[in-house]
């Protein structure tokens, strides 16, 4: 194949990308905006009006900038392979870093970048105009500043010693490197989950222990029956950023450990609550995160096999606007053809993922009870406003869980599930 044909194969990919993600976004729009004004039948007691209104709008006003910031950015990434930019983005660098690494690890570091700039504007008006306009911001400008900044000398810290390191076994390993680059990878991955939770996460949020009382009782007494050990319960102030609320389990071994978002705690019940982290610990008990782990040890052997494949053929550097062959451009075009040449498969691991959902919802209703579960999923789409009536093309494609009608059904065929709204 020569270089032109390699680019009119990812330019196709990713034009079908974007047309088929816009074409189930606009069946979306018009299933929301039509089913806006009336409530459906089965949340007419537990979903007031107003609320299904708010939803709505909510979900129409998001897809509406999806609607602008999917095109803008797969246009512009196409207009830059097809002019050349990133190969003179990496010749340019050449000019002034002179080892071969660095100006690799530059070169990755710079595209990051400017990728982060181009989204900048779309991501600056998520959170402070939408967010804000639905009364979920409360991220004040120096906080999503400092965000940045952080997240910015994480990606040097973390980032350069990875991209060096894999340029190192690209030249040091032999005809295998791409199976000890795999293996290195992979550890350096364990270590930063393992890490996350003690390291990573500390320089965004505050974590204090769940204080003594009845809920903490509740929560070792609900470990203790599912024989689930954790290392403690801490309440995260994840109202610093937005109203939305979550719970979620974090760190591997010995320092895992339960996060409850301080909204989470304001807005629910102690039933509630339990029953929520028996879902999350039923995704541990059915080995979820186990499978969820494997499955992304494959997916990146795959990929370095694939990159192992695609080094030494000549036109593919040229295609992407490269003089010639280098690691960096090797790692960026992967990098950047990943996504639209596998598109078509979201829809496998979005169904591989509802049924976990499905499991952990079941388990969840035995341990804590189904009215809890079921009460809880109720109330978290509604502080969260989210989506009653998406199209079910949409859902299916997308959705990484089943719509709550699916999950409150799911719960009915293990018992009494609540249909009027309970508490505030
Ligand atoms: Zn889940």
């Amino acid at each position: 194949m020569e270089a032109a044909s390699i680019l009119r194969v990812y330019i196709a990919f990713a034009a079908a990308d974007l047309v088929w993600g816009l074409f189930l976004t606009f069946l979306n729009y018009r299933n929301v905006r039509r089913n806006a004004d009336s409530v459906p039948e089965a949340f007419r007691e537990s979903v007031t009006p107003e609320e299904h209104r708010k939803a709505a709008a909510y979900s129409l006003a998001r897809m509406r900038l999806g609607f602008v910031s999917s095109p803008v950015m797969t246009l512009l990434t196409l207009a830059a392979v097809v002019a050349g930019f990133f190969g003179l983005v990496d010749a340019w660098l050449g000019g002034f870093v002179h080892r071969e690494y660095l100006r690799g690890a530059a070169f990755l570091g710079a595209v990051g970048l400017l990728a982060s700039l181009v989204s900048l504007p779309f991501s600056l008006y998520s959170t402070f105009v939408l967010e804000k306009r639905f009364g979920f911001n409360t991220t004040t400008l120096k906080t999503w500043a400092a965000d940045a900044l952080k997240g910015l000398a994480l990606s040097i810290v973390i980032g350069l010693p990875l991209a060096l390191l894999l340029f190192l076994f690209m030249d040091a390993t032999g005809r295998l490197w791409w199976l000890w680059a795999f293996a290195a990878l992979s550890l350096v991955n364990l270590g930063i989950s393992i890490a996350y939770p003690l390291l990573i996460a500390p320089l965004f949020n505050k974590f204090s222990p769940l204080p003594e009382g009845s809920l903490a009782e509740r929560i070792r007494e609900l470990a203790g029956r599912l024989d689930f050990r954790m290392s403690g319960i801490f309440v995260m102030d994840g109202s610093k950023r937005s109203r939305h609320s979550n719970a979620y389990f974090t760190g591997l071994g010995r320092t895992k450990r339960v996060v409850l978002f301080d909204t989470l705690v304001a807005q629910m019940s102690e039933e509630e609550i339990l029953a929520v982290l028996a879902h999350e610990i039923g995704h541990e008990k059915k080995r979820h995160v186990l499978k969820g782990m494997l499955l992304s040890l494959v997916l990146s052997f795959v990929g370095f096999w694939i990159l192992s494949l695609l080094r030494y053929w000549a036109p593919l550097y040229p295609a992407f606007g490269f003089a010639g062959a280098s690691k960096e451009a090797l790692v960026f075009i992967l990098m950047l053809a990943s996504g639209p040449l596998t598109f078509f498969l979201a829809p496998a691991f979005s169904a591989w993922s509802r049924r976990h959902e499905y499991a952990a919802d079941r388990f969840a209703a035995e341990a804590a009870g189904p009215e809890a579960m079921g009460s809880a999923l109720l109330k978290l789409n509604r502080e969260n406003a989210s989506n009653l009536t998406p199209h079910p093309w949409y859902s299916f494609w997308y959705y990484s869980h089943p719509t709550l009608s699916e999950r409150l059904a799911a719960l009915a065929s293990v018992g009494e599930v609540p249909v009027r709204r309970r508490g505030g």
